[in-house]
């Protein structure tokens, strides 16, 4: 039996992401500034194959060479005359991967390997077996802690920037870029990795040149700058930000400010926020809720809806999204956006002493300091913690809801249903975690589960948590939050935790904010609640994340056209086929050859 943690459902989600009438509103101005962003984001993104696995560019191109000779439905009746049932079909358009020699009878018999057998067995040679494979080193994804890059010097950003190191560029991806940055070298290491991120942006730039550029150029002849509001998802900061989260080195997610034409340009976010402490401290900032995916994402239906009693869901599905916005928005704005920091700003020693709960500051930031630098390995996560405890404190007041529209009865149904989401969102963070490793793999989950102990820490009968057995006869779990101690009980105990964790941020406390974080981090076995073993209750019921299939854009005449797809996996499919209509066979030649470049630096596969 394979583990279920490697097996997408063939049932899994589908669904186009809706941006019809926001397209509609654009004028032609903006759209072509879509247009070319998107073209650029879009070559960019193929960035993320180079760094996922050693396979992953061979199984792109095997798949885009499937499709582009043969559509979806044509493929099908070839796999039902090589006598593949339609489970086993499904298998192909991204789905779950069970039979390796099904698979290759398919590959073998395609249109495609028809043209060009050679090549088709040579592309399979490079992934067929390894994306089956799930020996340890293989089924996980990135590199493993066996391949660490090492620690780099300035001596080698200077020849880097030089450009007379022993490098080559794609070497530098994997050899500058730190995966993880420890406490002892953070404050040699950061300057120099900020540097070393604008840098291998735009290397990302060269590098898919003359593919990348040729969109950046037709965006700078797009010269207006578009409203960001218009757009919904383009960002300006102090010099314009970018957080290109698709287009990063291995294990980051960062900004950059400036990237390339200063202040007359907004560029792109992927992500809903922006995280600088710098920019946020002196600038402000805005940040964006992306409507359309979270409306897709979050329509979870009632069978699904898993570790809850049976009287909390309907509630559940009637709340879900009105708590999200209110919980988005007071977490981003009220959240990442609240909470100064003790910074030195005169040399005068002792210049930045203020008093903070009746007691003198002791501690701060200090000359290039930042709270990414100080707590590095922690800083997201505890950042993230911090903003959700804002949203989920300041949703108790009636005149915050109130802004959202929520009044009376309404209003205490979305404090319920948030608090009752995030206990929930605690539990299945236990997905993120991997006990294997002691670590965790996603800042935000990390962060609810933070909040689910200090929720349950508070005692009181706020929260319980049940270990049952399902109908199915397989171990489940149920959550309950007594709505009526949310106010006694919930509310100061996330006032103080709140409180703990924003003094020790401001004052730059490492030693104190980790020691607080990393306990509530922490997933044993221990009772009452026997965390590990809830882990793998939600394993065997979590719900595989749904596939959104993308629009295509096109120019007509002197607009642009919105290209949707149905939301299915044919229609996935053949979105990623008309992706790249005019240099597609050019793009798949080069990144076969930059993987090949790359491969020494994924080490022994065992
Ligand atoms: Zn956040």
């Amino acid at each position: 039996m394979v583990d279920s943690q490697y097996v997408l459902p063939n049932d899994i989600g589908i669904a186009p992401l809706d941006c019809e009438e926001a397209f509609r509103l654009l004028s032609v101005e903006e759209r072509l500034y879509a247009h070319y962003l998107s073209r650029a984001c879009w070559y960019g993104g193929l960035v993320v194959l180079l760094q996922t696995s050693p396979e992953s560019p061979a199984i792109y191109v095997l798949l885009s060479r499937l499709f582009r000779a043969q559509d979806p439905a044509r493929l099908g009746k070839l796999a039902q005359e090589l006598g593949l049932s339609d489970e086993e079909y499904k298998v192909l358009n991204g789905q779950q991967l069970s039979s390796w020699e099904k698979l290759k009878q398919l590959v073998w018999g395609s249109q495609a390997f028809a043209e060009h057998p050679d090549e088709m067995e040579a592309l399979w040679g490079s992934c067929g077996e390894l994306m089956f494979s799930l020996k340890p080193r293989q089924k996980q994804l990135g590199l493993g802690d066996k391949v660490s890059p090492p620690t780099p010097t300035s001596s080698m950003a200077v020849d880097f920037l030089q450009g007379t190191g022993p490098f080559h560029l794609s070497d530098s991806m994997f050899r500058i870029i730190p995966k993880r940055i420890d406490n002892q070298t953070e404050n040699i290491i950061m300057p120099l990795y900020k540097v070393m991120l604008r840098v291998h942006l735009d290397y990302c730039v060269q590098f898919w040149s003359p593919h990348l550029k040729k969109e950046i150029v037709k965006i700078e002849k797009v010269q207006r700058r578009p409203s960001p509001l218009t757009l919904g998802w383009l960002l300006g900061g102090r010099h314009g930000v970018w957080e290109p989260r698709d287009a990063l080195p291995l294990g980051v997610r960062g900004l950059i400010r400036g990237l390339s034409r200063g202040s007359q340009f907004p560029h792109p976010t992927v992500s809903s926020l922006l995280a600088d402490d710098d920019v946020r401290q002196t600038d402000g900032f805005k940040n964006v809720s992306l409507g359309n995916v979270l409306s897709v994402a979050y329509s979870t239906q009632k069978e699904k809806l898993t570790f809850l009693a049976e009287e909390d869901k309907d509630l559940y599905i009637k709340w879900k999204s009105p708590s999200f916005e209110v919980q988005v928005g007071l977490h981003e704005l009220l959240g990442h956006g609240s909470g100064k920091l003790f910074v030195q700003v005169s040399s005068e020693e002792g210049a930045a002493w203020e008093k903070l709960q009746g007691k003198l500051v002791r501690s701060w930031y200090r000359g290039s300091e930042t709270w990414d630098s100080k707590f590095s390995s922690v800083a997201s996560s505890y950042e993230e913690c911090r903003a959700e405890c804002v949203g989920l404190y300041l949703c108790l007041n009636k005149e915050v809801l109130s802004i959202f529209d929520l009044h009376n009865a309404d209003a205490d149904d979305v404090i319920y249903i948030n608090w009752l989401n995030m206990v929930r969102a605690g539990l299945l963070a236990l997905e993120f975690y991997t006990p294997e490793t002691h670590s965790w793999r996603q800042a935000h989950m990390q962060a609810r589960y933070v909040i689910l102990r200090v929720l349950l820490e508070a005692g009181g009968g706020l929260v319980s948590l049940k270990h049952t057995t399902g109908a199915d006869g397989k171990p489940d779990a149920l959550i309950t939050l007594d709505h009526s101690k949310i106010i006694s009980v919930g509310k100061p105990a996330l006032e103080h935790f709140l409180c703990k964790l924003q003094v020790l941020k401001s004052t730059a406390d490492v030693t104190g904010g980790r020691s607080l974080y990393e306990g509530y981090c922490a997933v044993t076995d221990d009772e009452p609640e026997r965390f590990l073993t809830l882990r793998q209750t939600v394993l065997l019921r979590k719900e595989a994340r749904k596939m959104f299939v993308q629009a295509n854009t096109r120019l007509e005449g002197g607009d642009v056209a919105l290209v949707q797809y149905e939301g299915s996996a044919a229609g996935l499919v053949r979105s990623f086929c008309e992706r790249f209509p005019e240099d597609s066979e050019q793009l798949e030649r080069h990144l076969l050859e930059l993987a090949n470049t790359d491969a020494h630096f994924w080490g022994s596969q065992d």
